[in-house]
């Protein structure tokens, strides 16, 4: 048992600090030779994505970007991706870098960037009430302020100010307090998560821990933050709601990640 615990463990630090899903939202040309993914190309390449993704991806243009060019105008940080919405031309541009340590290669990161776009056509191309209704539930003052950021070899990461990164104000982390967009796709990103341990496994590896591996125990709790959220916050569920009436999730996304909120909120309790 112990050892099972230390490799899970060992295992889980490395992916939660893998599990960044920074991504730029500020426009920047593409390079004039790129040429989009077609539809079939979109349907090969997120095929494991729902249809509502899908569609904002095909009313978009794709890119698959060498790794110079995608980092180019990005000060050389490393992100998942970069979508941004592109005034001038009317477009949703969603870039990913390619080569082999392209994140794309993860659900998460895919359902992230397609996410942002699915948020773009609903705001510019279907004029919905969408960010509206997330803003009123959400009732969060975003700011990056409200947050503090370590750079380490070019990779960011986010944490609250008192240094902690679990979730909190109805937000999944703490990227997510930098502006609504990021919010909602932290959201979104969970359907590609939480696949490789279940939460029955980690409520049965902490069941009986002492307080003194409570740090451990928030160190998991930003590894899963749906599972660890407080559900006396409502805004978590409700953004749920609202990501399934706006077809960000499907009916089964949806119950399996209401199924999972909050349900080892408990142990930060212990
Ligand atoms: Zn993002």
């Amino acid at each position: 048992m112990k050892n099972l615990k230390n490799i899970l463990a060992g295992g889980l630090f490395g992916i939660s600090s893998f599990f960044f899903t920074q991504c730029s939202q500020d426009p920047h040309s593409v390079p004039k030779n790129s040429a989009p993914l077609t539809k079939e190309e979109i349907n090969h390449v997120f095929g494991d994505l729902n249809p509502g993704l899908k569609e904002a991806l095909y009313s978009s243009k794709v890119y698959f970007l060498k790794n110079e060019d995608f980092l180019e105008h990005l000060e050389n940080k490393y992100l998942g991706g970069h979508t941004f919405y592109d005034a001038l031309n009317k477009e949703i541009n969603v870039c990913f870098p390619i080569g082999k340590d392209s994140l794309k290669n993860f659900k998460y990161v895919r359902a992230h960037e397609s996410a942002h776009a699915r948020n773009y056509y609903l705001d510019y191309f279907l004029n919905s009430n969408f960010s509206d209704e997330w803003k009123q539930i959400a009732n969060f003052e975003y700011d990056l302020n409200k947050v503090t950021v370590l750079e380490e070899s070019g990779i960011c990461t986010f944490f609250w100010k008192d240094g902690a990164s679990e979730p909190k104000y109805g937000l999944i982390k703490p990227y997510s307090a930098t502006n609504i967009r990021e919010d909602v796709a932290n959201f979104v990103e969970l359907i590609g998560r939480n696949s490789f341990l279940n939460p029955e496994d980690i409520s049965y590896l902490f069941e009986g821990e002492t307080k003194n591996e409570g740090i451990l125990i928030k160190d998991y709790a930003s590894s899963f933050p749906l599972h660890f959220a407080d559900t006396t916050d409502h805004r978590y569920q409700k953004k749920l709601d609202l990501l399934k009436e706006y077809n960000f999730l499907t009916n089964e996304e949806h119950k399996k990640l209401t199924k999972d909120l909050g349900s080892l909120n408990y142990l930060l309790k212990k």
